[in-house]
């Protein structure tokens, strides 16, 4: 596997807007996707989109698993996204907090819908549409929006509400 390191906020291929997959056949793909994988978990990620590894491509994987930067998040078996679509939204909101590989060690507080409907691919081109709620539907919202070039410092409901873990008395924990 190629040496990936993840783009950090201040990067300008972290702005671009990525471009759908077509070509469902072509194996670079696939290979892309494993190393999205590979760089998630060794970064201890939740989510990470391709242009967060400098390809500019619209894909996205997920997967919680006893995750130490989100403890109380619930588990999520690995997903990946091709070419997701939010294309509803529920009118109620979530204030929570979110964390990002591109922006180390901060964390900020975001409002993102609490459920949604979405539409994706499947990595052999199949299409689906399911619905998302709760840290799955914030998570794909964090994840689309990096296909669009935005970085959830953008979103940030009070300015105030951002900082460094080690600083922020909600992640500080003596525990
Ligand atoms: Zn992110």
């Amino acid at each position: 596997m190629k040496n990936y390191t993840v783009l950090t906020m201040g990067d300008p291929q972290l702005r671009l807007k990525s471009l759908p997959v077509k070509d469902f056949e072509d194996p670079g793909v696939e290979v892309l996707i494993n190393n999205m994988v590979q760089v998630m978990r060794n970064s201890m990620g939740v989510g990470l989109a391709a242009p967060q590894i400098g390809v500019a491509k619209r894909i996205v994987c997920i997967e919680v698993n006893n995750n130490k930067r989100y403890p109380e998040a619930c588990h999520i078996a690995l997903r990946i996204l091709i070419n997701p679509e939010i294309i509803n939204t529920s009118e109620e909101v979530e204030l929570g907090w979110e964390g990002c590989l591109s922006v180390p060690g901060m964390r900020g507080k975001v409002s993102r819908h609490a459920s949604i409907k979405f539409r994706a691919q499947n990595p052999d081109g199949s299409a689906y549409e399911e619905l998302a709620s709760g840290f799955f539907a914030r998570i794909i919202q964090h994840e689309v929006d990096h296909l669009d070039g935005i970085l959830y410092p953008d979103r940030l409901d009070n300015k105030l509400d951002f900082g460094f873990e080690r600083s922020l008395p909600e992640f500080n924990r003596a525990d």
